[in-house]
């Protein structure tokens, strides 16, 4: 096993005192503290503060007067400039963003190097560049002309200001540069809540958007747990919220949301996907992508297919390939570069995910897989199920872990039937080359995306977001340009 060596930088940045970042400046904060683990070794990497009201208050202050003063006189090609210089700093420090999140969260190097750190870039620059295309529309009114008036109408699109951007601990750094990127380029200023479990790569982002001429206070970064998220969700002058998280955590959100005169509120939660391998499907094509798209980053990926769904005709070859291709995968350190898998991302995960392994195995459900690592480091196996039938608890939970039911089908409409069963509906995918099956079962499924031969891919000029309680809003696209902005209506009589 060979690991790559830890940047100097990356060092000395795990042994700072971290504090927050308010108003374009590290602010060394005297409070409890959380200690970061990196989940492949067990060993404490550095700490956190735990925000209070009064940390809060001062970043949420100081978002307000950026939103206000200075990013208000910034134009919109200056905003977008200021991002597109935010993605060149974040490619010119890519190995020190990508340790920093692997020695946080796990995550194997070559994916927070190719994933993370680099979708990051990508994603800054396609908001970048709707700064400059945000437009109203003119209207033509219809009112009667008594007296030979005339009426004009037209819209303008106007920033809602200060933005809480709670982010979970998954895809820290580019999940928050969804939220900054929406943003920004729209003109509204931002506090972050990373996750307590993955916090140093927001904290560092925000100190190369000062490097990148973005004023002081546009992007803030309190540090905390849940109820850090909760002063930030009911602080003065928040006008919307920005969730990636947990179901649970997310209708509590919506909610508070609500309460807070009405707080916009866009909701990213989780999901229990299906995957339907249709019977002309070729499994020797399809398995790689597939199995990439189920088992990347430990599953720990809220897109990712949960419930295999596999036709009859295919089930016993799927259930065999499947099988052996897991078999394959090499688990190790996440700072091996041959690693194909690593640990999960934190203790409480590891054990939510060790209790669904428990009673997979007290049933008799393991197919392949099953087993917790034994030794350091929150290490589980990739792992395929049979379900007792569609009530059952990991047929219906999430457990964002590498574990995966399959279940056989013989109709479409059981098919259909099967995937829509769950309260979730983030994302589902179709393997078929019979393309006009595949477009008469889409409009069927219940899911904010659909993909066909393909899983898990998210690309900025695509919406993203979940339909029932897998969430609220869209990102991407022009999409989100609505959560991140007021509609004005402007009538002229002359
Ligand atoms: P979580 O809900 O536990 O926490 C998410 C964030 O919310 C963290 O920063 C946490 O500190 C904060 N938080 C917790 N309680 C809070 C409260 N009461 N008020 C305000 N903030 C609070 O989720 P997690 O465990 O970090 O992430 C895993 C979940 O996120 C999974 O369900 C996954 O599916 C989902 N997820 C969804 C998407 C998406 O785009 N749909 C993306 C990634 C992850």
């Amino acid at each position: 096993m060979s690991e790559v060596q830890i940047l100097a930088s990356v060092e000395t940045f795990l042994q700072r005192q971290h504090g927050h970042f308010i108003h374009g400046q590290h602010l060394e904060v005297d409070r409890r503290r959380i200690e970061l683990i990196n989940p492949a070794t067990e060993q404490v990497v550095s700490s956190i503060a735990v925000g209070n009201q009064q940390d809060v208050d001062a970043a949420v202050h100081s978002a307000h007067d950026a939103f206000l003063n200075a990013w208000a006189n910034t134009s919109s090609y200056e905003r977008g400039q200021k991002l597109n210089k935010l993605a060149d700093l974040v490619e010119q420090h890519a190995e020190e963003l990508a340790q920093l999140e692997t020695l946080t969260t796990g995550k194997l190097i070559h994916l927070a190097r190719h994933l993370e750190v680099a979708q990051t870039a990508v994603f800054l620059r396609y908001f970048a560049g709707w700064a400059t295309k945000i437009h109203g529309q003119t209207m033509q009114p219809s009112i009667p002309s008594m007296n030979g008036e005339k009426y004009t109408a037209y819209s303008i699109r106007q920033p809602v200001g200060v933005v809480a951007g709670i982010v979970p601990w998954n895809f820290s750094l580019m999940i928050g540069c969804w939220k900054i990127g929406s943003a920004l380029t729209t003109g509204c200023t931002i506090v972050l809540k990373p996750s307590e479990f993955t916090t140093l790569s927001l904290l560092r982002l925000a100190e190369l958007a000062i490097e990148a001429g973005i004023p002081a206070g546009v992007i803030n970064v309190v540090t905390g747990t849940g109820e850090t998220g909760q002063y930030l969700i009911n602080a003065n002058h928040i006008k919307k919220v920005s969730f990636t998280g947990s179901v649970p955590t997310g209708i509590a959100i919506g909610q508070q949301a609500m309460k807070n005169d009405l707080t916009r509120v866009s909701l990213e939660l989780g999901g229990k996907n299906a995957a339907a391998i249709l019977a002309d499907a070729n499994l020797d094509e399809i398995l790689p992508t597939l199995l990439q798209a189920t088992f990347v980053h430990q599953g720990q990926v809220c897109a990712a297919p949960e419930r295999f769904f596999v036709h009859q005709s295919k089930y016993d070859e799927f259930v065999e390939k499947v099988t052996g291709a897991i078999q394959q995968i090499k688990i190790g350190s996440p700072l091996d570069e041959s690693s194909m898998f690593g640990p999960l991302s934190n203790q409480p995960h590891f054990e939510k995910v060790k209790h669904y392994l428990d009673i997979a195995n007290q049933n008799d459900q393991v197919i392949c897989g099953g087993q917790v690592i034994q030794g350091t480091g929150y290490f589980v196996e990739p792992t395929l199920l049979k379900v007792q039938g569609i009530d059952d608890p990991l047929f219906i939970e999430e457990t964002f872990g590498p574990v995966v039911d399959v279940i056989p089908f013989e109709s479409d409409d059981e098919l259909i039937r099967m995937m829509n069963h769950s309260r979730f509906g983030l994302t589902a995918s179709i393997w078929t080359n019979d393309l006009a099956k595949a477009l008469r079962l889409i409009p069927q499924i219940e899911a904010g995306s659909v993909w066909v031969n393909m899983h898990t891919f998210l690309d900025p000029s695509v919406p993203f977001g979940g339909v029932k309680a897998s969430g609220l809003g869209r990102e991407f696209s022009d999409a989100f340009i609505e959560d991140y902005t007021e509609l004005k209506s402007v009538m002229i009589r002359y």
